[in-house]
Order: structure tokens, then sequence, then C-alpha cells
């Protein structure tokens, strides 16, 4: 397949976070070597047709050139998908020998932030990455009012997977998107919200670009304040209920999180949980990294096949650290998180998050489940989170259908065969203790779940894939997770 100039441009322009695993084709290579593209799994490496990643992603020219790109596309009978880091897990931003986009915010190129204080919102494009949104944002005393833990993601991205943080108390990230442009299959260009297109709005909404091409969205924003933690160490069991309970009790609480211990003695049988209340102050300009956070990554790293690291984590973690420091940090520099700060250097292992949503009184039968399944499979479980999220009744593919406990697990697992086929059983062992305990799963990650646990954890997919070919009859917006759970 040959390499149009543009695609050669875009691969020389730089890699995307994920990291193009290809090598330019030298001049007189014949026949070239496809493009290849993959995510941040390191798994899905795929032949694309061309990369299309413009100077501009802004303004009247650019759309005119999204429009021909998308035109150029579908007469080529290519799907085409958009993606911003590509840190989905199961080629969620990938198409094979499709079109991949990739809209990279270059701040000098024009205009791509726009704040209205008093709606307290603000008009991003697609492309931006969250570290230049807090970097914008900082200066001016003001903050995200959600996103997910790490910066690196795209605006739109996260609109796509409709993406939970740890600011709470909140919805997903689309309850708090208040309009947004989305360039449909012919070309049109809407602006959908709960008023306007609203059956777009909630389709695209968690929609896995399969929708259309956003351009730009209306998020919510909040102040920036100081935060100062407080740490209470309890039996796992009992952490959903206190979670939900804390959080109703006390509004002052801006930001919280939970942690499991992963420990053989200990595994999934003690907790932490950590609640940040506003602290008095001015909060100084946003930083990210440093020692500190090298220090964390080589503690975090350390755990692999190695238990007396799990439990030098969790002490660091539940005891030394609260000790040795009052933990007071603005909310923008607790959002400031690069995913660099948990990345390793063993290029023969892979970091594979699940993430489950559980009604609160599901989490212990859930987790019980994971203590025999997780032992028994060849993974290494690094870390377990857990978030608090508010119920969505906006998007047809809503994970959070009343609100939720969501346990966000990282394994390390290793880039062989029989690893991965591991995971994938273990995956469908643990998606099966979650639905039977009312809850669902995350759909950014590996395409692990049989369609049936896809049916049961999504209940409107059949709608959505309707919807979907009404939409896009051509099915010109197609990425791997529409190839593996959704057409027939
Ligand atoms: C270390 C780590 C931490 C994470 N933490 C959280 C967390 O705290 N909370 C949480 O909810 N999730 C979390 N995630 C999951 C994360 O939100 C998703 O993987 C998300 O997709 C990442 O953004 P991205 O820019 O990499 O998206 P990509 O993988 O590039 O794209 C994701 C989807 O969005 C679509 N898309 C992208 N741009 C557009 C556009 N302009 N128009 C239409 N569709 C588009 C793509 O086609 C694709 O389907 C985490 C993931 C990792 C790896």
């Amino acid at each position: 397949m040959a390499l149009s100039p543009i695609s050669r441009r875009a691969l020389l322009g730089g890699s995307i976070a994920a990291g193009v695993v290809s090598a330019l084709p030298a001049a007189a290579q014949s026949p070239p070597v496809p493009l290849l593209l993959d995510d941040a799994s390191g798994l899905n490496a795929m032949p694309v047709a061309r990369h299309w990643r413009p100077a501009r992603v802004t303004g009247e020219a650019w759309l005119d050139a999204l429009r021909a790109e998308l035109k150029a596309a579908a007469a080529e009978g290519r799907p085409v998908a958009v993606g911003a880091a590509r840190h989905s897990l199961g080629g969620q931003a990938l198409a094979r020998n499709g079109v991949a986009m990739t809209f990279d915010v270059k701040p000098a190129t024009g205009s791509w932030l726009a704040i209205d204080r008093d709606a307290k919102v603000f008009r991003v494009a697609a492309g931006a990455r969250w570290r230049q949104v807090i970097e914008a944002l900082d200066p001016l005393g003001l903050s995200p009012a959600v996103m997910q833990s790490n910066h690196d993601f795209g605006v739109a991205a996260t609109l796509s997977v409709n993406a939970h943080g740890w600011p709470v108390p909140h919805g997903p990230f689309g309850t708090t998107v208040r309009s947004f442009r989305l360039m449909l299959a012919s070309g049109d260009l809407i602006t959908c919200s709960p008023t306007e297109n609203a059956e777009l709005f909630a389709l695209a909404m968690g929609g896995y670009g399969l929708f259309g091409v956003i351009v730009d969205l209306e998020p919510a924003l909040g102040p920036n304040r100081l935060l100062r933690p407080t740490y209470e160490l309890l039996p796992a069991a009992q952490l959903g209920p206190r979670m939900v309970e804390r959080l109703a009790q006390d509004s002052s609480v801006e930001m919280a999180y939970g942690r499991l211990a992963v420990d053989a003695q200990r595994f999934l049988r003690e907790s932490l949980l950590v609640t940040y209340r506003p602290a008095a102050g001015t909060p100084p300009a946003v930083t990210s990294g440093g020692a500190l956070v090298s220090r964390s990554r080589e503690i975090f790293r350390a755990q692999i096949g190695s238990d007396e690291a799990k439990r030098a984590r969790w002490h660091a973690e539940t005891v030394a650290a609260p000790k040795a420091s009052s933990g007071i940090a603005s909310r923008n520099r607790l959002l400031n998180e690069p995913v660099a700060n948990l990345a390793g250097p063993d290029r023969s292992r892979t970091d594979i998050l699940h993430e489950y949503f559980l009604p609160a009184d599901g989490l212990e039968p859930f987790l019980a489940a994971c203590r025999v399944a997780i032992p028994r499979s060849r993974q290494d479980l690094l870390n377990v989170t857990l978030r608090y999220v508010q119920e969505d009744r906006i998007s047809v593919l809503a994970y959070a259908r009343g609100p939720r406990v969501a346990a966000v697990m990282l394994f390390s697992q290793r880039k062989t065969r029989a690893d991965e086929e591991d995971m994938a059983a273990m995956t469908e062992r643990l998606i099966d203790a979650a639905l039977d305990a009312g809850g669902t799963f995350y759909l950014p990650y590996r395409l692990h779940a049989r369609r049936d646990q896809v049916a049961r954890a999504y209940p409107r997919v059949e709608e959505l894939v309707t919807r979907k070919r009404h939409h896009d009859p051509g099915l010109l917006f197609r990425n791997t997770m529409w190839d593996r759970y959704f057409a027939t």
C-alpha cells in the first residue's frame, strides 16, 4: 500500500504518545513498508493508509480541510478513526487500513481556548491535552471541573470515552459539558447540547468517535484551590459504603480516592480512603513531576514480582507519607500528573488497566471474586484505586446507571501470547463478577469482554448500533471496538 505524502510528513512530524512503531520507508524502498500505528498497550500495531495530523486544528480553513479528508476517505472506502494520546488500550482510536487522524493543538497557530467565567465553562479545541488546559487555566485561578487522573489525554477523547475523574461529587465528564460541535460523515457541522441535537449529544458522549468528529467543546470549570488530605484506614469491605457516606455528609470534600492493598497478606482486604478539603492560602503556580515523583515511580515499578515491595509501598502510602508532610497541594497540581509517572522501562511488559463500576454495596462481593480470580492468574496487580462517580442519565452507553464506586486496577502483563490469553480469561471472570454484583465495566481498555457481557453491562447497545447506522450509513467512522463489539 502506497504512503501518501501527507502520511510521510505526519510520521516525520513526531510520534504520538503511544508510539509509532514503523520506520519511515527509505525513498527507494519498494514496496513501501506499511505505516503502522499502535496504542499505549503496544499490543495493537495496525496498518493504516495514512495518518492525518494537520498543522492547524482551529478555524474555518481547518474545518474545510477536515471535511475534504472525510470526503476523500469515504471515496476510497476507508474507515476514519480520530485519536488523541491513543491511550485507550484496544484500538478504540485505530481502524485497520483506515485513515487515522490526530489533532495536536499548537498554541502559536491559533486561538484554541476561550473562557466564559460567568457561565463557568471554557471552549476548547478537540485535540487539546489536559496539560495544556491546566497550564492555561492555572494563572487565572481556574481548574477543570472533571478530568482523568492524568493530564496526557485529549479533551474530546475524554468526552468520547466519557471519562470520570477524582474531583467530587460529579458524574462522568460528559455530564459537565455544556455543548460540543460535531462534524458528521456528511461533512455537516452541528452543535450538540442537552437541548440541541440532543440525541447525538447522548450518542457521541461515550460514543468512541463512532458518530462523527468532535471539533470543539465546552466543559465546566471551577476555582483552583489549595486542598488538604485526610487519611482513613479501614477494611476494604467497608470502603464502598464509607466513601459514599463521607461524600454525602460532607460537601466540603472536593477530591477523593480510595486505595486497596495488593500484597499477598492484605490482598484487597485493607483499604485507605483519602479525602481533600479546602485549605487556607493562595495556590502557587502549578508544577508537574519532580524528584518525589521519580522516587514514587521507582517504588511503584519495584512492585513487579515482589511482595516485599508491595508491602513497602503500602506502608509508604498509609503510614510514612501522611506523617512526612501535610500533603497540601493545589487542585491543579493534583490533576497535573503525566502517565509517564507510572511508566516502566521493561519493553517485554505492558501496563493494562481494568475498571469496574459498582453500587456501593456491590464492591465487597466483587472484591471477594477478585481475591480468588486474580491470584490464580499470571497477572501482577500493582495498584487499585477507587473513585466515586455520580449517576449518568444522559449518555446512551452509560456505565454509571446509578451512583457508583469505580475500581481501577493496573496490572503489569508480559507481552506473550500465553499472558494475553490468560488476561482475556481473567477479564471475563472479573466482568462476570462485576455484573453479578450489579455493576458494569469500562470500555476503553482491552477488548476482552464477551458480547453477551457487553449487552448485559450496556443495555442500550442495540439502540446505539441502530442509530449509528442511521447517522453514519456508510460506516465511515469505525474502530476496532466497533468491529469487535458492535458490528454484526
Ligand atoms: C494511565 C491511565 C490513567 C487513566 N485514568 C483514567 C481516569 O482517571 N478516569 C477515566 O475515566 N479514564 C482513565 N483512563 C482511560 C482514559 O480516559 C482513556 O483511555 C482515554 O481514551 C484516553 O484519552 P486519549 O487521548 O488517549 O484517547 P484516545 O485513545 O486517543 O481516543 C479515545 C476514543 O476517543 C475517540 N476520539 C478521540 N478524539 C476524538 C474526536 N475529536 N472526535 C471524536 N472522537 C474522538 C477515539 O476515536 C477513541 O474512540 C486512564 C487511562 C490510562 C492509560
